[in-house]
């Protein structure tokens, strides 16, 4: 048997006990290397991949290879291509027809506060101070110290990525772990809004202004959005009024100064400057060196110093795209077995200058293209009406790029999945963020996708 013949057959054994999805995910573009006495290499389309495949199946490949093969004594993974011809191999084979992977349902802070969607990750610990955020980190320390007393409300404002959303939550989070009874609610503004707004229609306004006029805490992320919509905004001047009577903290983010959004009633805009306002600015060269040492920690990896000031000294803008680009350069190094080093961190940002380029022209229809591809669905089946699992979370999957990587509002998203209602496109988003916390498959899906898509 030659080596596509081998490989065939062994995909024909692990189709049997795995789902399509995940079949289709793992071993689209797969193929046998090379065999030598019992040593067999497979290739395979990338590192995460590669690594999947050696935390989750490298024995049934293993198995599977001996079941065909005769005695095989290792099986190793190596990041290559294959070719059309293995990719073919793979997809032909996927026929198996049993479910996608199960969607779970939502994951909630472990902390005692029922409606806490918090994540745990954000602490103030991992929250790294340098001057351009030292003011709002301050605020941030004293409200979770003195919640509803000192700073009411507290109104973070600044750039994207720049660490709006992990200052909120580790409030939330440092107010559970002192009082497990607080009830802290954090949520977006475009979340308010959807939840207002399907409360009228199920005429249940009642429920609604009880669930958020009850809390002792609530968090409200990129208030920018709650821009024009006037209808929600008065709903949010009693919540506001309710819960500031009763001295109840009131945190707010956007993505600018108060004064600056426009469509904001004159009375909101008034009180949201009550309290204490506190901008990030982007962090300078010594924060972002620190930032990254901070992380490298975190991963269990040494960075040499130099390649962390350069990093520091070439990635200005963004906390987020920072943090990407050393992982980015762990996971490569790692894969060639060599230490992080300046050479290797170069080729990553001229590789990333690349795709920002790139990703800058990417429209969503390609997103909707790329992803129907990779899960071997057309594009008209992320589009059209079918509510099938296996369309389903590709289709949600597709919003969740869209909206983090292309930054698109969500009626554009809604709009570029065949027109459906805006509510989908915000519930299928944050459904797959709070998925990603938990999920590790979709966590390494989404990943792949994304690598391949060119982010
Ligand atoms: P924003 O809400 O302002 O867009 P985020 O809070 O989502 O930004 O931050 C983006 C990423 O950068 C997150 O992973 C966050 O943990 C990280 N981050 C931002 N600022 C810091 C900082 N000062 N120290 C450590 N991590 C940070
Ligand atoms: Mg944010």
């Amino acid at each position: 048997m030659d080596n596509k013949g081998l490989w065939q057959a062994v995909l024909g054994e692990l189709e049997v006990s795995l789902s399509r999805a995940n079949f289709s995910t793992w071993f689209k573009n797969t193929g046998i290397l090379g065999t030598q006495d019992g040593h067999i290499v497979v290739a395979v389309p990338n590192i995460f991949t590669k690594k999947w495949l050696e935390e989750k199946y490298q024995k049934d490949i293993q198995e599977a290879l001996s079941k065909v093969h005769g005695e095989v004594k290792s099986v190793e993974f190596k990041v290559g291509d294959m070719g059309s011809e293995a990719a073919k191999g793979a997809t032909t084979t996927a026929t198996a027809s049993d479910a996608a992977p199960q969607v779970g349902s939502p994951t909630k802070s472990q902390g005692a506060s029922d409606n806490a969607f918090l994540n745990s990750r954000y602490t103030f610990n991992n929250f790294v101070v340098g001057s351009s955020n030292e003011l709002a980190y301050a605020a941030c320390q004293a409200v979770a110290k003195y919640p509803g007393d000192k700073y009411n409300p507290l109104f973070l404002y600044g750039g994207v990525g720049l660490g709006k959303t992990h200052l909120m939550q580790a409030v939330g989070n440092e107010i559970i772990k002192r009082n497990p009874n607080a009830r802290v609610e954090y949520i977006t503004s475009e979340g308010f809004t959807t939840a207002f707004v399907s409360s009228i229609s199920r005429k249940k306004t009642g429920d609604f202004s009880g669930r958020f006029r009850g809390v002792d805490v609530l968090i409200i992320d990129d208030v920018q959005f709650f821009e024009s919509k006037e209808k929600t905004q008065d709903e949010f001047f009693h919540t506001f009024n309710a819960l500031h009577q009763a001295n109840k903290q009131i945190i707010l983010s956007c993505d600018r100064p108060p004064q600056a959004i426009s469509g904001l009633e004159q009375r909101l805009l008034s009180r949201f400057s009550w309290g204490m306002t506190a901008d990030i600015q982007p962090p300078d060269l010594e924060t972002r060196s620190a930032i990254l040492q901070s992380k490298a920690a975190t991963h269990g990896v040494a960075v040499p110093s130099d390649v962390i000031e350069y990093l520091a000294a070439n990635i200005k803008s963004n906390v987020r795209e920072l943090e990407g680009a050393l992982t980015q350069l762990i996971a490569h190094c790692e894969l060639q077995g060599e230490e992080p080093n300046i050479s290797a961190a170069s080729g990553l940002l001229g590789h990333l200058s690349a795709k920002r380029a790139r990703s800058g022209r990417l429209t969503a229809r390609a997103v909707v293209e790329k992803v129907a591809g990779y899960y071997d669905l057309r594009p008209e089946d992320l589009t059209g009406p079918k509510r099938d699992k296996e369309i389903v979370v590709p289709r949600q999957i597709a919003m969740h790029i869209m909206r983090h990587e292309l930054n698109l509002s969500f009626p554009k998203i809604a709009g570029a999945l065949g027109g459906r209602d805006h509510t989908t496109a915000i519930h299928s988003v944050s459904k797959i963020d709070r998925q990603l916390e938990t999920d590790e498959t979709l966590r390494a899906e989404v990943g792949a996708l994304r690598e391949r898509i060119g982010f």
